[in-house]
C-alpha cells in the first residue's frame, strides 16, 4: 500500500533545521521513479470529482508533485514563490512564522478570475503556507476548490485553519 511504503521512505531528520523539528526528508522518494508516478496517480484518483483549472505550487517543495500533478491533469501550473524571486509583476502576502514572518508571491497575471485552484505543498503543518497561498488566490480573483499534501502533520491541526476555503484536503500520509 503506497501510505505504507511512503512512511517506510520518508526519512526523518531530528532537529532539523532548528532543534526540537522533526523534518520530514522526502528527497528519498524522489530517487524512485515508480513511487512518484504512483503519488501522482494516486492523488487524481482521491482528487477525482473536484473541478480543478489550475494548480498552484508552494516553493519549494511544492513544485515537485505540484508540476506532475498538473502536467498529468493536463492543467496549468502556477508557483508561489518567496518574496523577491519571481521576475514579473506580484502580488504578494505575510504570514506569521513561530519566529518572524514570511512573504510569499504569485504573478499577478497567473490566475484568471473564476478559475478554480488546487493549493498543492509537500507538507501540512501548521497551515501558515497554504492559507497565505490561499489568499493569493482569491485576491487574483480564483476560487480555491481544494488543498493537497504528501504528508500531513495532524498533531499541529493545521487542517481545521483550511475549512474555510474548502473542504477538499487530501493527504497521502498521517
Ligand atoms: P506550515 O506553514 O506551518 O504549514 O509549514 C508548511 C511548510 O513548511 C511546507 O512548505 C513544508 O515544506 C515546511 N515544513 C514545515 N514543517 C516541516 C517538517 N517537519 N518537515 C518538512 N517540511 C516542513
Amino acid at each position: 500500500m503506497l501510505e505504507h511504503k511512503l512512511r517506510t521512505v520518508i526519512r526523518d531528520i531530528p532537529d532539523f533545521p532548528t532543534p526540537g523539528v522533526v523534518f520530514k526528508d522526502i528527497t528519498p522518494v524522489l530517487k524512485d521513479a515508480s513511487l512518484c508516478l504512483e503519488i501522482v496517480d494516486d492523488l487524481v484518483e482521491k482528487l477525482e470529482g473536484i473541478e480543478i483549472d489550475v494548480i498552484a505550487g508552494v516553493e519549494s517543495r511544492g513544485f515537485l508533485f505540484g508540476l506532475m500533478l498538473a502536467t498529468r491533469l493536463g492543467i496549468p501550473f502556477v508557483p508561489i514563490r518567496k518574496q523577491g524571486r519571481l521576475p514579473y509583476k506580484t502580488i504578494s502576502e505575510s504570514y506569521k512564522l513561530e519566529y518572524g514572518q514570511a512573504t510569499i508571491e504569485v504573478h499577478e497575471d497567473a490566475i484568471e478570475t473564476g478559475a478554480k485552484v488546487l493549493v498543492h505543498d509537500d507538507l501540512l503543518a501548521t497551515g501558515g503556507t497554504v492559507v497565505a497561498s490561499a489568499k493569493l488566490i482569491e485576491k487574483l480573483g480564483g476560487v480555491v476548490v481544494g488543498f493537497s499534501f504528501i504528508i500531513s502533520l495532524d498533531f499541529l491541526k493545521g487542517e481545521g485553519r483550511l475549512t474555510r476555503f474548502s473542504d477538499n484536503i487530501i493527504s497521502l500520509v498521517r
